[in-house]
């Protein structure tokens, strides 16, 4: 096993790609598998498990970004409890609707574990959601919470951020639609223009590729969801020596899960230990010259 020690984010999204919701904007509303393609996304996590156990790389961090809910699935509650076990592991983080079942919150290694929880409004009764959102900050969990900025969501919004007054709430902005951006989402979230622009990229130093990659089910590692080029697999060892400094090859990129690695936005700044799971670090340890965008 190779003896390498440096720390590595991990951005996992499995062939998992269903979903127990029917939110109108989203590919995979109501989406089902086979069983079939169920145990084969199982058994690609279980070995996705193994391989951090392991420990090549200290600290791990891991976030779960699947296309669709992975929650409902007992293997994503039973790994995310398994990796915040893990000694070397510094977080385990994981984007979901909130819908699944909670127990596994009693089972974690609870200050390792972030969730970034999104509202859909139609699926979930804001009561049910704050609840599971308390219940979470209860067991010191990290917890995010956020909507997606449609027309339709705006007046929810506003429930929301009335709803959860102590944690920052963020609202993804809808980049295509004039009419949505135009609502004044600042007042939800202070933080929007940071989500409401694509940020030139071409060239510019992005820790992905070198602090941080994403995997997919079969271990293929890219720098970042946005790059199609595989540059390495974690289960042929080749990862370590695929590592290094590069810049980003892309145009633009807008997504939360691709910006806060820009290093000139410096957004460490700004989210902290909480970066993952989009966990707006307490003011007094961010840095007081930081100023929204
Ligand atoms: S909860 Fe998320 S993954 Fe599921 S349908 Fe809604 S947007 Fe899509
Ligand atoms: S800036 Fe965005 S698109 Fe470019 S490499 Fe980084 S995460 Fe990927």
């Amino acid at each position: 096993m190779s003896a390498e020690r440096r720390p590595l984010t991990v951005l996992y999204r499995g062939p998992l790609s269903s979903c127990n919701f029917d939110c109108p904007y989203c590919p995979f509303a109501k989406r089902r598998e086979s069983r079939a393609e169920r145990g084969t996304d199982r058994d690609a996590l279980a070995r996705f498990l193994r391989w951090a156990g392991e420990g090549e790389f200290q600290p791990l961090s891991v976030f779960f970004t699947p296309w669709g809910e992975a929650m409902v699935r007992s293997w994503y509650r039973d790994a995310v409890v398994e990796l915040s076990r893990m000694p070397h592991v510094r977080r385990v983080a994981v984007q979901t609707n909130l819908s699944g079942p909670m127990t596994w919150i009693d089972e974690c290694v609870p200050e390792r574990v972030g969730i970034w929880a999104t509202w859909h409004p139609a699926e979930m009764p804001l009561e049910r959601f704050s609840a599971r959102v308390g219940r979470l900050r209860e067991r010191g969990i990290s917890v995010s919470a956020g909507i997606v900025g449609t027309v339709a969501h705006r007046e929810a919004a506003d429930r929301l951020r009335a709803a959860l007054p102590d944690i920052y709430v963020w609202v993804n902005a809808v980049k295509r639609d004039p009419e949505a951006m135009a609502l004044g989402w600042e007042e939800v979230d202070p933080l929007f223009g940071w989500n409401a622009q694509a940020w030139p990229s071409l060239g510019r130093v992005c820790r992905t590729g070198n602090e941080v990659v994403t995997v997919d089910g079969v271990g293929d590692v890219r720098r970042c969801h946005f790059v199609p080029d595989v540059i390495g697999n974690l289960y042929d060892r080749s990862l370590a020596t695929a590592l290094s400094p590069r810049p980003c090859p892309n145009a633009t990129c807008g997504c939360h899960i691709g910006y806060v690695h820009l290093k000139e936005l410096a957004l460490e700044r700004v989210f902290g230990d909480g970066i993952l799971e989009r966990v707006r670090a307490p003011l007094h340890q961010t840095d007081s010259s930081f100023s929204q965008h």
